[in-house]
């Protein structure tokens, strides 16, 4: 196949600012070079087997230069490869993506550019600073802050002069300088003035001030790039615009502990209200196969009435076989469904079953309790679940009817990083950590190892359901709360609520 290239513009932080086209070309790569300003998070998206190649700074090898990167991409098309080079904000907004582009041209080799949101004008945004504003601004300058070459000196007259809002780039090192050029070349020294760090991020901190103050706030504040600079009359809008700020869970950061798979749904929750959510996955859901006690039990579903089903995962893998051993639905017609959760409830439901039966409370005992009554002798119990799942519910059950336990999957380790939690813990840059079964509590204490668990002292965990916290606090941790309703909903009230 023919290798391309796709320059993309991964917008300002903020993962979902993505375009639908950005998207398609992280689906497609079979290599993606990136920076430090295109989120991870983006990266998930990514087919399976994708090559990620980091080319920022703060690598730990070292940092590449521009000419490796150029030659990384078209070595890699040549080969035949699709590689999509994701860079922050707009690919041509100081990005060097002409440059790319034109080293490919010469080369021959095929590429297309996909534009991005410039972080000069949506991280302006995500800061609550419009870049024009009828009463403010009737044009904006986005300019250069990296100002090493004297040659290369901008003209100060010039943008001093200017009515429009100015955004300096890659200036931090030069705020000073730029507040300073602009006031000694007559701009107002009251002019209303910004900088915004890590914009359209969980974690982005604003500075407000004027052209004189300004440098000695940011100071005072420590900001350090990546940040952009903001002058002019809309920085005061900020005030009545900042939408983003207010989100319930800015500024907050989540560690979310279950398995990859799983745990999209959560950290999508957190990141639409402002959070930042770290994925740390303490567990892997690994399906047992073969699996004969399971083919068994569905070539003979219909002598059973009933199938109880006790997590997504538990859907997931039954009604997968079912149709591999090239079954329908049909085949659980005459049994009723019982579900323990609103989430194994739905899962069931986009795979086409409707629950008969949920029991009020998201636990085995409360199955138990509100099963019982109905069961008779001769009835016959399924259930398909987790290799590691209580006794309780199979021997109470045992004493109304006969059931039959079938092991679905087994929960391993999963593949969280011990250093980089730890680092993230020491330097203040986790909030709350969320549990979603007992075994997320007891994979953590693993990785972290027991000598490590007074570093959580000052985190606020977070536990699902009843049996998530004892066993939390049977590790001596102190659970901060539990969630009402024993579902991630449940958890993100927890979150927005304190
Ligand atoms: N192509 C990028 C800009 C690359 S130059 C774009 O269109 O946004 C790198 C500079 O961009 C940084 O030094 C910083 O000034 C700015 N920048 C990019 N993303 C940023 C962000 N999320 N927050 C603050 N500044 C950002």
């Amino acid at each position: 196949m023919k290798g391309k290239v796709y320059l993309v513009g991964a917008g300002p932080g903020d993962y979902k600012l993505l375009t639908l086209k950005a998207l398609q070309c992280v689906k497609e790569a079979d290599i993606i070079v990136y920076d430090r300003l295109a989120t991870d998070r983006i990266l998930e998206d990514a087919k399976e087997g994708c090559e990620f190649i980091y080319v920022g700074k703060k690598s730990r090898y070292h940092t590449k230069t521009q000419d490796e990167i150029n030659e990384i991409i078209a070595e890699e098309a040549k080969n035949g490869k699709i590689v999509t080079r994701l860079k922050g904000g707009d690919p041509y907004v100081f990005g060097r993506g002409g440059e790319e582009g034109e080293y490919l041209r010469e080369r021959g080799i095929d590429f297309e550019v996909v534009p991005g949101i410039t972080s000069a004008i949506g991280g302006l945004c995500y800061a609550g600073i419009p870049i024009t504003h009828r009463d403010y601004a009737s044009s904006f300058h986005v300019i250069t802050g990296h100002l090493k070459e004297e040659e290369k000196e901008l003209d100060w007259e010039v943008l001093s002069k200017i009515s429009g809002t100015l955004v300096f780039l890659m200036g931090v090192s030069n705020l000073e300088k730029i507040c300073n050029n602009l006031m000694i070349n007559g701009k107002d020294k009251e002019t209303p003035a910004a900088i915004i760090n890590w914009a359209a991020r969980s974690y982005q901190r604003v500075v407000t001030g004027t052209l004189e103050n300004l440098y000695e706030k940011a100071m005072a504040e420590k900001i350090q790039s990546p940040s952009l600079i903001v002058i002019g009359g809309v920085v005061n809008l900020r005030e009545s615009l900042n939408f983003f700020e207010e989100k319930p869970l800015f500024g907050k950061n989540i560690v979310v502990t279950r398995s990859r798979s799983q745990s999209s749904k959560l950290s999508e929750k957190i990141f639409d209200l402002g959070g930042n959510a770290i994925e740390f996955p303490t567990i892997k859901i690994e399906e047992i196969s073969p699996n004969n006690e399971l083919e068994e039990a569905i070539n003979n579903l219909e002598n059973f009435n009933y199938v109880a089903f006790t997590s997504e995962n538990g859907v997931n893998i039954f009604v997968d076989k079912l149709y591999e051993m090239n079954y329908d639905l049909r085949k659980l017609a005459k049994a009723k469904i019982v579900a323990i959760g609103s989430a194994t409830a739905a899962k069931l439901k986009e795979r086409g079953l409707i629950a008969d039966i949920i029991p009020s409370k998201y636990v085995g005992e409360a199955l138990v309790e509100e099963l019982a009554p109905m069961l008779k002798k001769e009835d016959k119990i399924l259930i398909p679940r987790a290799k590691e799942a209580r006794d309780y519910i199979v021997t109470e059950l045992d004493k109304y009817c006969a059931v039959t336990e079938v092991k679905l999957y087994e929960t391993v380790m999963g593949e969280g990083n011990k250093e980089e939690l730890l680092e993230l813990i020491e330097e203040e840059r986790v909030n709350y950590i969320t549990f979603t079964s007992s075994s997320t509590v007891k994979n953590l204490v693993k990785i972290l190892g027991k000598e490590n668990l007074d570093k959580l002292k000052d985190i606020k965990l977070i536990s699902i359901g009843p049996i998530t916290s004892k066993t939390i606090e049977e590790y001596g941790l102190n659970l901060y709360k539990e969630a009402k309703e024993y579902t991630i909903n449940g958890i993100i009230d927890v979150l927005c609520n304190n």
